[in-house]
Parts: C-alpha cells; sequence; structure tokens
C-alpha cells in the first residue's frame, strides 16, 4: 500500500487494532511554500479565517519564515508573525515558560490558525501551544533533522525536568525539497541517526512485547521498510545532500512520527539508544553546558544499543543478576531531577520482576534469543552507515569526552522506566563492565 493513501484516514490493521492517521497532508515538493493559503482554506475545523500566527526564530524567519509570510499575505491573509528569541547558549529551548509566552502571543493575535516554520523545537512549542489552545497548525519543516513533525508529542523541559507531553500533531507537513537538502550538514546527519535507531528500538520494543506482553504491530514497526534504500543503500548521498536521499530521508522521518502517532507511545521510535542522548541532554542542562543535536546523540546510542546486545544475545544463558538497588544521585545533581529519576527507575522494578521471572521459564531466552536476532543490526553495520553518512560516532564528535560519555552510558537505565536493552545488559551481567570495551571497540575516532 502506498503510504500516502494513509494520510487523514482510518483503516483496521493486522495488529488487531483500528488506526488513524491525524495528518492529511504531506507536501514535500517544489512550490510547497505557495500551497500553504489553499491548505489553510481547505481546513475543515475553521470557518472564516480570523487570522493566521506564523511562528519562527531567528534562523528559521531567515531560511524561508519570510517567504511563508509574503506568501500569506499575498493571499489576503491576515498574518501575525511571532519570533520566539534565542537562549543565552544558542537557539530557543522547548520549556513550560517558553512555552506559556508563545501561547500567550498566539492567543493575543486573535488568530484561528498556526503556522510554524522549523524543525525540532519550534515545531515542538508550536504543538503544544496550538493544542492548549485548541488551533489547527501547519509545519512548513526546514531540515530532515528529527522524527517529531507528526508525533502527537512534545519533548518538553517541565520545572527544568525533560517529560514527554501529550499534544496533537500537525494537519499538514509541508517542505521544500530545496530548502531540506541546503539545510546544515549536522541536522540532516541527526535526522539519519534518528532514523537507524529504529532497528534497536524495535528490537526493545518486541523485547517488551515477548516479555512484557507489551502491544506491538508489525506494521509500524516496519512503516519505513520501502524507504530505506533511498538513504541506506549508499549513506554517502547523506553526506553529499542528493535530493533523493534527503527526500527519503525526510519522508522516512516523517513516517516515522505517524507510527508513534498511530501507537500512541514513542515505542516504534524511542528505546534504550535514546537513553543515551537524553541522558546527556539532562546532564548538560544541569551542568550549564551546551549538548549537540537529538539524533547526532542517538546515533551514538544506536551502537551501543547494537552493541550491548549483540553481547547479550551472544549469552547462551545468562545467569540473572540483581539490577542496583537505587540511582546514583551525584550523578543527576539536581534535585528535582534526583527525585524525578528515581521515580522512573522504582517504578521500573515491577518491569524487572516479571522479566527475571519469565526468563528463568524453560525455553524463553532461546525464543526470545532467536526473534531478537533478526531485528538488532550489528554494532559495525550502524556504525559503518553513521559514518558514511557523515554522521557522528564518538564523543569528540559530539561535543563531550570519553568520561562524560562512559557515565551517561552507566546511568542512562535509571531515568526512564521502560525496561530496555540497557536495563536487560545490566541484568545479564554485560553492564557495567562492557562500557570501555564499546567505547574502544566502537565509538572511537
Ligand atoms: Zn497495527
Ligand atoms: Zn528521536
Amino acid at each position: 500500500m502506498e503510504l500516502s493513501g494513509l494520510l487523514g484516514e482510518r483503516f483496521g490493521c493486522d495488529c488487531g487494532r483500528e488506526h488513524c492517521v491525524p495528518v492529511r497532508q504531506f507536501l514535500y515538493e517544489s512550490g510547497a511554500l505557495e500551497r500553504i493559503p489553499e491548505v489553510i482554506h481547505g481546513l475543515p475545523e475553521i470557518g472564516a479565517i480570523e487570522g493566521v500566527a506564523l511562528i519562527a526564530d531567528a534562523r528559521t524567519w531567515d531560511v524561508c519564515g519570510e517567504k511563508v509570510c509574503e506568501v500569506l499575505r499575498q493571499a489576503a491573509l491576515p498574518v501575525t508573525p511571532i519570533l520566539v528569541a534565542d537562549q543565552a547558549h544558542g537557539g530557543p529551548v522547548c520549556d513550560d515558560s517558553t512555552a506559556r509566552d508563545v501561547r500567550d502571543r498566539i492567543r493575543a493575535a486573535g488568530v484561528n490558525v498556526v503556522v510554524t516554520v522549523g524543525s525540532g523545537v519550534i515545531n515542538d512549542l508550536c504543538k503544544w501551544s496550538s493544542f492548549e489552545l485548541g488551533l489547527p497548525y501547519l509545519v512548513v519543516a526546514t531540515a530532515a533533522s528529527m522524527n517529531g513533525y507528526a508525533a502527537a508529542n512534545v519533548a518538553a523541559k517541565i520545572d527544568g525536568v525533560k517529560v514527554l507531553v501529550e499534544a496533537r500533531p500537525p494537519v499538514a507537513v509541508l517542505a521544500e525539497p530545496d530548502i531540506i537538502a541546503d539545510a546544515p550538514s549536522e541536522m540532516t546527519t541527526a535526522g539519519f541517526g534518528d532514523t537507524i535507531a529504529k532497528y534497536q528500538s524495535n528490537t526493545d520494543w518486541l523485547l517488551n512485547h515477548r516479555l512484557l506482553e507489551e502491544y506491538y504491530c508489525d506494521f509500524c514497526a516496519g512503516i519505513v521498510a520501502g524507504l530505506e534504500s533511498l538513504y541506506l543503500d549508499r549513506p554517502e548521498d547523506i553526506a553529499e545532500k542528493k535530493p533523493r536521499a534527503v527526500g527519503g530521508l525526510f519522508e522516512a522521518l516523517f513516517w516515522s512520527g505517524i507510527a508513534m502517532t498511530v501507537v500512541g507511545t514513542s515505542a516504534p521510535a524511542s528505546g534504550g539508544e535514546h537513553l543515551l542522548s537524553h541522558t546527556l541532554d539532562m546532564v548538560s542542562d544541569v551542568r550549564d553546558r551546551p549538548h549537540d543535536l537529538h539524533g547526532r546523540q542517538v546515533g551514538i546510542g544506536t551502537i551501543v544499543s547494537a552493541a550491548l546486545y549483540d553481547r547479550i544475545l551472544a549469552l547462551e544463558s545468562p545467569a540473572l543478576k540483581d539490577m542496583p538497588h537505587d540511582i546514583e544521585a551525584c550523578y543527576w545533581a539536581s534535585p528535582p531531577l534526583i527525585e524525578a529519576v528515581r521515580a522512573q527507575y522504582a517504578a521500573k522494578q515491577v518491569s524487572v520482576d516479571v522479566v527475571t521471572q519469565r526468563l528463568a521459564e524453560k525455553g524463553v531466552w532461546d525464543e526470545l534469543r532467536a526473534a531478537l536476532a533478526t531485528v538488532s543490526r550489528r554494532p559495525d553495520t550502524i556504525r559503518n552507515w553513521l559514518l558514511r553518512a557523515g554522521g557522528a560516532v564518538g564523543p569528540a564528535d559530539i561535543g563531550c569526552d570519553r568520561s562524560d560519555l562512559k557515565a551517561a552510558m552507566l546511568h542512562m537505565h535509571e531515568m526512564r522506566r521502560r525496561f530496555t536493552v540497557v536495563d536487560l545488559a545490566w541484568m545479564a551481567g554485560v553492564l557495567p563492565g562492557a562500557a570501555d570495551d564499546i567505547i574502544d571497540q566502537w565509538l572511537t575516532t
């Protein structure tokens, strides 16, 4: 089935559930910007157009925000540009106070449609604000940098702690291929890292399905399979910004976001590999230091997850050990963060107990091992894809040193309640011992 036929549709799936794709339009074509007024006029959820809020930051305004503003004005649509201010260390952040500010400014503009121009943070701020105001929003993408365009969730920081906020995806995602291909290379390689993460996140999803009875959908797990040859047959095409590869990557990022929306959790696109990136982000924030882009860190996390599975699945019969009793509070440094991480870690214990019981049953390990081995990729495969695409493969590439990376590897299992390869690695005795070897073998540049 052509994926585009699913836009805005409801359909029955082999997994037994009915799926709904809430995004109605996906335009990745030359001239997409000129079609924004037509998309707005076709929105069934609004009657008369009272006005359009146009959200951008300083960079995305220059990339094409100004052009979008012009297109809207030429179509006689009343538009209020809202520029989100930069933070001291760089671009805007998606936190509660910035979102409140954006929301107040949209409300004050008296509009009933929101258009956002940008990628990660700007898209998230707009998604969050529009949802709270009950307004439809369109996103004009500026980079193939992450898979959040079509996702319902917002990666936000509330009171200093990173959380996922439930919101609603945009009604339309539009992009000009030239703009996406010309985006800074780090952004495209970040998107590449976020996309190839799915091999490892799918392995974790299957692990949770097999041992903890988590819902699993084959269709959602494999949603981008038909697009992968465009950017994985020759990953150099990503480094060389070849339109076909970048277009394939952008489309894969879009549909990977749809898979998360359809399933209602981040399971189809986020597992243990993502924990490395979340941990590096949180710890950098607490220490008031910059960190690299989500997807570039996720790419390295994907090598780590592949290397952990490689070692775990090699075990004929793992002798399970107890997980560390508590988190190492001093690593997380700030009291609210320690409290949040500790609550997540404590909540995981239920899953750890079930996994312990299940793996003690005869035959379970052999079956699990065989199933996971068909999905997980080898660490050299992941590293090779990232290297050829020009992505980050070691700590120096993401601005941290070996000890920061190792510390993150040894604490990332503490921060989320969901069971992943990282927990299994601790239980099987692969961690903490393998951290140095994995860095030496796979993460040294
Ligand atoms: Zn399904
Ligand atoms: Zn991601």
